[in-house]
């Protein structure tokens, strides 16, 4: 597995790849990865002979008061995940490299955008849409997988590649969960034994709302009653009924088809 951390030499592996006639496939993150993170792995290669990671903590999307400083970065182990799952290449990218010409986004982004995550965090798409066009840049994909935990953020990218007419295939991922059916995410490390019991509600609330057994309007006070803190909020769109909350400083996302 390659290690890369310029774009020069980016640009040089993937320039020999696709000179070879092979199709790459790119899966963006922000490390601390888990099984979710490896199960866009795993979808990439059925999508491309070959797979590029890149971990970024991107500044652009954490506003000043969340999580930028404290997000967990375990390069190493991430590294020893990736080289496990067949990865081609992992790509640190520099920060002075991916804002070259500043932090301003060279994009907006689209109606997706309005409402839910927005409401609550509202640079969160712009720098979003901000990374993803540069990294997009950088890696030059054939095809590019993104998770349906995150699933407004996934409608945004695909409304982004769809209104520059950008060549690059964009495929969702199921969520994947724990055996409590808890959606894995980076965050989950934050929480402590009692929370992580609490946040494990927060899909069985969500599935119960999908089958009729209780209903969006009940939704966020069920959420308090087990446990949650505070509840940014309970949705339905695009045929999923989708939920922020916060356990103490931890906000956790969830979404299931309706
Ligand atoms: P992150 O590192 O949190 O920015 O996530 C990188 C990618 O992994 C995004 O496309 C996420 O939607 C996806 N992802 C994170 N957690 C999960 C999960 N539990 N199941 C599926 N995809 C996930």
């Amino acid at each position: 597995m390659h290690i890369i951390d310029n774009r020069a030499d980016l640009t040089a592996q993937v320039q020999g790849w696709r000179s070879a006639g092979e199709r790459i496939a790119f899966v963006p993150t922000m490390g601390a990865l888990h099984d979710g993170h490896l199960s866009l792995v795993d979808l990439a290669k059925t999508h491309g002979q070959r797979v590029i990671v890149s971990i970024f903590v991107n500044p652009t999307q954490f506003a000043p008061h969340e999580d930028f400083d404290s997000y967990p970065r375990t390069a190493e182990a991430d590294c020893e995940k990736l080289r496990g799952r067949g990865v081609d290449a992992v790509y640190f990218p520099q920060e002075d490299e991916i804002y070259q010409d500043g932090r301003k986004s060279p994009v907006q982004p689209s109606d997706a955008a309005q409402g839910l995550e927005t409401a609550f965090r509202p640079h969160f798409f712009e720098g979003v849409v901000n990374i993803v066009w540069r990294l997009f840049d950088h890696v030059k994909p054939d095809a590019a997988i993104f998770g349906e935990k995150d699933f407004q953020q996934l409608q945004v990218i695909r409304q982004m590649v769809e209104a520059h007419s950008l060549p690059i295939e964009i495929i969702g991922a199921p969520i994947a969960r724990d055996t409590h059916g808890l959606a894995l995410s980076s965050r989950n490390a934050y929480l402590s034994p009692d929370d992580l019991h609490i946040a494990r509600q927060l899909n069985k609330i969500l599935f119960a709302v999908r089958d009729g057994d209780m209903t969006l309007e009940d939704a966020p006070d069920a959420l308090l009653k087990v446990g949650f803190d505070k509840i940014d909020y309970v949705d339905q769109r695009w045929g999923r009924t989708l939920a922020a909350a916060w356990l103490g400083k931890t906000r956790l996302i969830d979404n299931v088809g309706t």
